[in-house]
């Protein structure tokens, strides 16, 4: 007997897809990205279109050259601990509302609440020897997009980042749009009736991992993945931890 639920489910008639959209070109500053997504693939309402930070930062014009930073002291410091470029660890420094972590890798808390290594800036699929910031505001960057999709989807702005206590890179949110956060189980119940608690479930994150995979980190050239027949809520729910619920965070600075 299959064990019943209220929760809408994906089975073999209803499925969950997911694909790439082929023949996105090199991102440059000012391109629309919204307009591309349409123009190469037919979306459908309630697809969810997941963009790879990358490309989102690159329409941003989020661009910068090593030359243009001045190492403190300090950066100098850590960056000669930590065998990098100073003026890179200065760039990364600019981007930090606060630093967790300076060795053997910078951990920090970016300006928009996202804590990431090197504040998420990158230097591969960037070119012209640039270094490429996180979007400012990956928040506003997916709502931007959002609206001007041709369709009612969802957007999540995905970047690439390492854990902690597990080895191996995953794909995370760092913005979304018309999707919530997280979904909330508390109440249900389990197969045996036991209420849940505790479980809310980063539904952004774990499609972002799934985008992730299909996206690929080097010179696969497909940073947009649309998932679709996903159920899933609108709006809702808190990605970041709160500073004062996060014991890690805590842990780090003392
Ligand atoms: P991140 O995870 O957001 O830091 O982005 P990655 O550098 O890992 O790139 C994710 C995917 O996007 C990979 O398939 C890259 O090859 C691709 N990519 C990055 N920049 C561009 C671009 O400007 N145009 C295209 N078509 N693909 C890109
Ligand atoms: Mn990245
Ligand atoms: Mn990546």
């Amino acid at each position: 007997m299959p064990i019943s639920s209220k929760t809408p489910v994906n089975t073999n008639e209803n499925p969950v897809s997911c694909y790439l959209v082929a023949g996105m070109p090199v991102i440059n500053e000012g391109d629309d990205l919204a307009a591309l997504i349409d123009s190469l693939f037919e979306l459908q309402d309630g697809d969810v279109i997941c963009v790879a930070s990358t490309i989102v930062a690159k329409s941003e014009g989020m661009f910068r050259n090593l030359e243009d930073y001045q190492p403190s002291q300090k950066a100098a410091h850590i960056a000669e601990a930590i065998g990098k470029d100073p003026r890179f660890v200065q760039a990364v420094f600019d981007e930090s509302e606060e630093v967790l972590l300076e060795k053997p890798f910078i951990l920090s808390v970016t300006k928009f609440g996202h804590i990431g290594v090197n504040a998420g800036i990158d230097q591969s699929n960037v070119g012209g020897g640039k270094i490429l910031l996180l979007p400012k505001d990956p928040q506003a960057s997916a709502k931007r997009i959002r609206s001007k999709l041709s369709k009612d989807c969802a957007v999540i702005i995905t970047d690439t980042c390492g854990r902690p206590f597990r080895c191996g890179v995953t794909g995370v949110a760092i913005g979304w749009s018309g999707i919530a956060a997280l979904r909330d189980w508390r109440g249900e119940r389990d197969i045996h009736g036991k209420r849940l608690e505790i479980t809310q479930e980063a539904t952004i994150d774990e499609i972002a991992g799934m985008a992730n995979l299909l996206m690929g980190e080097a010179g696969d050239g497909t940073p947009v993945a649309v998932i679709r027949g996903l159920k899933y809520s609108r709006s809702g729910g808190q990605l970041f931890m709160p500073e004062d619920i996060d014991v890690i965070r805590s842990r780090l600075k003392s």
